[in-house]
């Protein structure tokens, strides 16, 4: 008896760790913002499959906000609209430009007539960045992962259902470069997104969600209207930093009940 009390508590605490049953529901006012990488199969044995989101689940997620009526918007849009947004309004992003947006969200986005924005490395092929962070992160696994080339660029902005947005020249840690090295990521890429696909360059991403006042100032200067970062929630758009927006990140490890949480609170558990 006194088992089966220990073994339903320690499973309580499980879940109430995993799902924090107690946090509330954001107001659906307030627009999410979700933050993707790639959508593909997880690789065996990689250390970045949570950057992974397969295309199967990724349509379950996709279909689940079509069927609830969620409006998609580009980060643009919803810039531009903040003071007039619908209920249940959603910024779809994926971060560096993988070739898998190309080959697997695409025609998945199409389906849902789902809008989204992708944050273009302009000089992405062949570069190692995950060691920019952390030293240890230097296996070259997203290195060799293939990024979009220019023609499927073209092709994404075709389909008039995306945005490109920059995550600056090369993916490098802002808090290691110089002010002057700072401004050519920053200024940069949104003068080659501009002239190199003959669009306008709105939105910005800061690599790793790593930035200061600094870069902030920069970004703003730049003349971007927005900026997201990897603080994971919900912003009430008419009241917050537009240089600074927070985001949900969805992960290759969430199942569809986890994605349902975290697009009522803003996380699944007590931190991610
Ligand atoms: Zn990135």
């Amino acid at each position: 008896m006194e088992l089966i009390i220990i073994l339903l508590l320690i499973i309580f605490i499980y879940y109430s760790i995993r799902y924090a049953w107690w946090t509330k529901t954001v107001d659906l006012s307030s627009p999410r913002i979700l933050m993707y990488h790639m959508i593909s199969e997880h690789k065996k044995g990689a250390k970045f499959n949570g950057l992974r989101v397969s295309p199967l689940e990724f349509e379950k997620q996709i279909k689940f906000l079509y069927d609830n009526n969620w409006t998609f918007l580009t980060m643009s849009e919803l810039i531009l609209n903040k003071d007039n947004l619908t209920d249940k309004s959603i910024a779809i992003t994926f971060d560096d430009g993988y070739e898998d947006n190309y080959i697997n969200a695409l025609p998945i986005l199409k389906k849902y007539n789902a809008k989204a924005t992708i944050y273009l490395v302009v000089d992405r092929h062949d570069r190692e960045w995950s060691s920019k962070r952390k030293k240890k992160n230097s296996n070259g696994e997203l290195k060799r992962e293939k990024k979009l080339s220019d023609n499927q660029v073209l092709e994404l902005i075709d389909s008039g259902i995306i945005e490109i947005g920059s995550h600056t020249m090369t993916h490098d840690n802002l808090s290691t470069l110089s002010k002057k090295e700072k401004e050519k990521e920053i200024i940069n890429s949104k003068l080659n997104i501009e002239k190199n696909f003959n669009i306008k360059c709105n939105s910005f991403c800061y690599p790793f969600g790593i930035y200061d006042d600094e870069d902030i100032n920069i970004v703003k200067k730049t003349n971007y209207l927005n900026a997201t970062t990897t603080k994971k929630g919900i912003d009430d758009i008419k009241n917050t930093n537009l240089f600074e927006l927070k985001r949900i990140t969805i992960s290759g490890k969430d199942n569809l009940l986890a994605f349902k949480i975290k697009l009522k609170r803003g996380l699944r558990g007590i931190s991610k």
